[in-house]
């Protein structure tokens, strides 16, 4: 940041590929230098040669590694250095079976490893493309919306409040333009702009008629020339001298390089050990040396941040055919130990389709469905208030009526349209002069018209904000306000929003002359009540929320009456539950310790602005709450970037607000944010059930081998066997694992602590028994079938060595299912077809080696009889049951 706002202050001339600087020019003289046109703007072709000429509007290609980088890297890798240095010690000791083996083990970890970074790679590009930012310009006389990267030079760019700036331009035509730069200068106060010639040696800063890429409107809206776009654009300028950083580790993806990079000491430890003690005990020193290596390159989970970036990103997508964007790998993770919810309500658990139901004024009662009651004239009046006092519009196109604007002023012009008014016509008589916009913290709007040189300001807002700004009220006459018909207006709003009704106030004032636009001294009409369903999905979704432990907290600008009906609808609160007003909500800084508790203990807030749920994030956080707040507005900006997870709407959403958002509601309806926490466990369940399998598998292995070596027994597994246990079962099971549907109680626990490492010691508990348990069933396996059938025989070494070979491999093919929740037959693992399907593959490939007389070789295999198969499933069946039985009295506490 210090850097762009040196250079960004510093840089006192501009320049651009046509050598002009635009600010110090004029509309005219711009226009024609970039060959646009103010009216038409730009047409394909000149796009398309502009594009060629100067590329995309893009900062800094995203740095995308080759395939062939990709494979390259894989060859980077201590363990293929091991492997290599095995190799080529056999074919120095002329093993030319054992180093050719090796050689394609190499390959094959090779294979695997470039498959799943490449897969990982090409969804990380596939959700990249997914948040691309929209853009609206003049093309062929039409505005039409692009990606902001197919901006060229030129273009005449529409830009709206909540806007991010994409290019830098001039401005050409602008309406209350208020423009945030402190991305680039840091100053916080947003900058007023508009049209102008500025002097040539105006500094950066200072140039009002421009605006900057990496910039946003924060109010009004204005046409944009295009004077530079990608690297040429300020931004892009000082973007070399920042470092870009790669997208961050995300911390579970740190935690395991951590983990492993332990794990690889421990087992590099482990495997130094169990080579000495197999040289004291007179094995033979290439033979140790290879079994060694070999133990080492299959206990050491090399793979595992990589498998854990390729889960994290497949989930991103999942989640992306649910309606939800995820922004950052990370906030799958989070999303996993999400506890408290902090959601809008308008659009996010209502429809956002409203309808107006009833009218009250001193002389109007008029109900939906019911028969008017009041002066019709004054009807007449009000709805042309409503046409006016409106920034939403009514287009019909081919039969169709679109709907464009805000939900709440389409059901007001729809209102005026039944009672027979024409709004195009409304519009044209009163001729809108000035407008005050509506926005959350004033919750008012107001607009000036003038008909015939008579002028008169229309408003409406919450009551609470409108009614004090009246001095007088519309009964038969327009007669004085008082305190007991304030009270009684008041009192009138909360009976109707008791019912669910979202309120509005209506007001006006007769202009005596040419005036400015104020919503002071205004003339009181009444109350419109508005209907705005639930959405029928989000009730469940709150009782999901409930069973998993997350408290789900509505934040609103409606009335608090009518919050607190649409809460207990849904479940958020009860009746009779608190509901705190925005007006009752001290600053952060002077709360005490008991408003504290209070706000923790509230679900439902009304009549709130964008600066309670800063604070209100803040409280939730410093009690250790992980915290998920939803938001739309750019003044929400600041709490959605607070939050642990920020949630920003995909349809109601400003740029900016998806801008500093983690994730996006491509729908709006708070379903998605539960999917998306659903979604988030299920993640961090697969991962790991993965782990726990990878590392209890890995360890058995070394206990098999650590054994057979202390012991001196007359058997022990060979390298290459070692290898291949390692690929069949480390890769497919464990991939198969990473993508369980989740099991049925994930949203019936508790949320995940953030600091409660993915290993923690219930877990390392659970592994050790895992892997002690199929070494010594394994091993006494070899020992019955010795004792029992060949007692007193020699010890036959490869019938020895084969039968814990299988043993193994079929132990660990059947552990997969006991990575799963509950019942062992009913559990997500068994419904999950990609375990079954890797189990397949992996009888297929041990078949495949028992018929392949190179590979049969190679691992040493040995034809066995009927009695010896049997001990192998005997073997693996009691693994399952001991293991099984341990589930049932529930002897681990991370036994999932
Ligand atoms: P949420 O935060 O759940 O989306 P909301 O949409 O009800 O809440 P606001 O949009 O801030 O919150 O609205 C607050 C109040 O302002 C409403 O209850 C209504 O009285 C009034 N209001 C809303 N929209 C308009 C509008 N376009 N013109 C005038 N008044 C409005």
């Amino acid at each position: 940041m210090e850097v762009i706002l040196q250079s960004f202050n510093l840089k006192t001339m501009e320049n651009n590929p046509n050598g002009l600087n635009f600010h110090a020019t004029t509309i005219e003289t711009a226009t024609k230098s970039l060959k646009s046109d103010l009216v038409q703007g730009l047409t394909p072709n000149q796009v398309k040669e502009r594009i060629e000429q100067f590329g995309l509007n893009t900062i800094t290609e995203a740095k995308t590694i080759s395939a062939f980088q990709i494979l390259v890297n894989q060859f980077k890798n201590p363990i293929v250095f091991l492997l290599l240095f095995a190799a080529a010690m056999s074919f120095w000791f002329k093993e030319l079976l054992d180093g050719t083996a090796i050689l394609v083990v190499i390959f094959i970890n090779a294979a695997i490893g470039f498959y799943m970074e490449f897969k990982a790679q090409v969804s990380m590009l596939a959700l990249k493309k997914m948040s691309a930012v929209p853009a609206k310009v003049l093309r062929e006389g039409k505005l039409t919306e692009i990606n902001a990267e197919e901006i060229v030079v030129g273009d005449i760019v529409f830009l709206d409040a909540g806007d991010l700036i994409p290019i830098d331009g001039k401005i050409v035509r602008s309406t209350q333009l208020l423009i945030d730069e402190s991305a680039l200068t840091g100053e916080s106060v947003s900058i007023e702009k508009k049209m102008g010639v500025l002097p040539e040696n105006t500094i950066l800063g200072d140039r009002t008629n421009m605006v900057f890429k990496g910039t946003y409107v924060f109010k009004g809206n204005a046409y944009i020339l295009v004077c530079s776009t990608g690297m040429q654009t300020e931004l892009g300028k000082i973007a070399s001298l920042v470092q870009t950083s790669d997208q961050a580790a995300t911390p579970l993806e740190k935690k395991l390089d951590v983990f492993s990079k332990k794990l690889i000491k421990i087992t590099v430890g482990l495997v130094v050990l169990i080579f000495f003690v197999g040289l004291l005990n007179g094995q033979h020193f290439m033979e140790m040396l290879e079994t060694s290596i070999a133990l080492a390159v299959a206990a050491i989970p090399e793979g595992l941040p990589i498998v854990v970036t390729m889960s994290l990103a497949q989930g991103m997508l999942k989640l992306a055919r649910h309606n939800v964007i995820v922004k950052k790998l990370s906030a799958v993770e989070t999303l996993g130990g999400t506890n408290v919810i902090c959601t809008d309500k308008t659009g996010t658990l209502t429809q956002n389709k409203m309808e107006v139901v009833l009218i009250k004024t001193p002389s109007v009662n008029w109900q939906k469905d019911a028969d008017f009651e009041g002066n019709e004239e004054q009807l007449k009046f009000i709805t042309q208030g409503f046409i006016l006092c409106n920034t939403a519009n009514l287009e019909i196109a081919n039969n169709e009526t679109k709907e464009i604007g805000d939900p709440l002023e389409i059901a007001l012009l729809k209102f005026a349209q039944l009672q027979g008014d024409d709004i195009d016509s409304i519009r044209t008589q009163f001729d809108k002069k000035d407008e005050i916009p509506f926005s959350s913290e004033t919750k008012i709007m107001a607009t000036l018209h003038e008909q015939d040189g008579l002028y008169v300001t229309i408003a409406k807002g919450a009551l609470e904000e409108l009614l004090p700004k009246c001095t007088h009220i519309l009964e038969k006459d327009t007669v004085p306000m008082d305190k007991t018909k304030q009270d009684y207006w008041v009192k009138e709003a909360d009976i109707l929003a008791a019912d669910g009704h979202r309120m509005i106030a209506l007001a006006y004032r007769h202009e005596k002359a040419e005036t400015t636009l104020s919503t002071e001294n205004l003339v009181f009409i009444g109350l419109i009540g508005m209907i705005d369903p639930p959405r029928p999905e989000v009730k469940a979704a709150i009782d999901e929320c409930k069973t998993a432990g997350i408290k789900v907290v509505m934040i609103t600008g409606d009335h608090p009456t009518t919050a607190q009906y649409i809460g207990m609808q849904l479940g958020i609160t009860e009746e009779g539950g608190d509901v705190m007003n925005g007006k009752d909500m001290n600053r952060y800084e002077d709360l005490t310790k008991a408003d504290k508790q209070k706000w923790l203990n509230t679900s439902v807030f009304a009549r709130v602005n964008p600066k309670h749920k800063l604070d209100l994030v803040r409280v939730f956080q410093e009690k250790g709450y992980i915290v998920g707040m939803t938001g739309d507005g750019v003044n929400d900006a600041p709490a959605i970037k607070k939050a642990d997870i920020g949630i920003a709407m995909g349809q109601r959403g400003t740029q900016v607000a998806q801008e500093v958002s983690d994730m996006i509601l491509k729908d709006d309806s708070f379903k998605s944010i539960v999917v998306a926490i659903r979604q988030g466990r299920v993640i961090i369940e697969n991962i790991k059930k993965f782990v726990t399998f990878l590392l209890s598998c890995n360890l058995s292995e070394l206990l098999v081998i650590a054994v057979a070596a202390v012991m001196n027994l007359h058997f022990q597994m060979l390298p290459l066997q070692i290898l291949f246990i390692n690929i069949i079962t480390d890769v497919l099971p464990a991939l198969a694992l990473g993508v369980t549907k989740g099991g049925e109680n994930v949203m019936e626990t508790k949320p995940l602590k953030a600091s409660i490492p993915i290993i923690d010691k219930n877990r390392w508990k659970l592994i050790f028994f895992y892997a002690i348990v199929m070494a010594s069933v394994c091993t006494a396996g070899v020992l019955i079938n010795h004792y029992l059938y060949h007692k007193n025989d020699a010890w036959d070494t490869a019938i020895c060595n084969n039968i814990l070979f299988f043993s193994l491999i079929l132990c660990q093919l059947l552990h997969v299912f006991n990575m799963g929740t509950g019942s062992i037959f009913r559990s997500e693992v068994m419904r999950n077809k990609y375990v079954w399907y890797s189990i397949l593959a992996n009888i297929i490939i041990v078949f495949a080696a028992l018929q392949i007389p190179f590979v049969r070789k190679a691992l040493n295999i040995v034809p066995m009889n009927l009695n010896e198969w049997m001990v192998i499933l005997l073997v693996s069946i009691s693994f399952m049951v001991v293991v099984q039985l341990a589930k049932v009295f529930k002897l681990f506490k991370a036994n999932k």
